[in-house]
């Protein structure tokens, strides 16, 4: 989970980013002009920074300045081409020319996090931490035992949350295509994650069609 601030003055636009970075897994917060996102940045630090160039008050580049080497993806009108060339020679790490789909955007975000290294290590769930890098999972910091598949499963359903997987698509994510058990090999792996780490309430099955890890 990376710390995002948003700073773009349309409000739809700034809530639709914030709505979707949410999905994938990270914090954001919001800031509609220059002035307000100069005072966040001073008093906070982000992992992140999505940043509109036209805005009131202090625009884009002035915000810029002030980030002090915060990651940012620049977002650009169409007919501001001469200022996506200014911001990537001010050192920004990227940009994206408006209008853009978010999908785009999260993949530019997620490529970006990964090239300054604040790629996911862990994911908290109330009680439940799984740790990407040693593959283990704890309730309540106490390591809990699971086969290697168990964890898997959990990862995958992690990493694809607030989405509905059907059972063959776990299935081939966790076991592969050349296993060759059925799909009630996946219903029995859930039902012990939930189980085991008390995710009843997480873990939903979707009807007729397989799991969503749901947050
Ligand atoms: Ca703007």
């Amino acid at each position: 989970m990376a710390e995002i601030l948003i700073v773009e003055d349309e409000l739809s636009i700034n809530e639709l980013i914030r709505r979707n970075l949410n999905l994938t897994g990270h914090h954001c917060v919001q800031a509609f002009d220059g002035a307000s996102a100069i005072h966040l940045l001073e008093n906070g630090k982000f992992d992140l920074l999505v940043l509109d160039i036209m805005l009131p008050q202090f625009d884009g580049y002035q915000v810029f300045e002030r980030a002090l080497g915060t990651p940012t993806i620049f977002l650009t009108a169409k007919s501001e081409l001469t200022d996506k060339l200014k911001g990537l020679g001010m050192g920004a790490d990227d940009y994206l020319t408006k209008p853009f789909q978010m999908l785009e955007l999260a993949a530019r975000v997620e490529a970006l996090l990964r090239r300054t290294k604040k790629v996911e290590t862990e994911f908290r769930l109330g009680h439940v931490r799984c740790d990407f890098d040693s593959r283990q999972i704890f309730l309540n910091d106490v390591v809990v035992e699971c086969t290697p598949k168990e964890y898997e499963l959990l990862e995958v359903l992690i990493r694809n949350r607030n989405i509905a997987l059907s059972r063959e698509k776990l299935l081939d994510m966790v076991w592969g295509y050349d296993f060759d058990g059925g799909t009630r090999t996946v219903d029995v792996h859930v039902q012990r994650l939930r189980h085991k780490l008390h995710l009843e309430n997480y873990i939903k099955t979707v009807y007729k069609l397989g799991y969503r890890l749901e947050i």
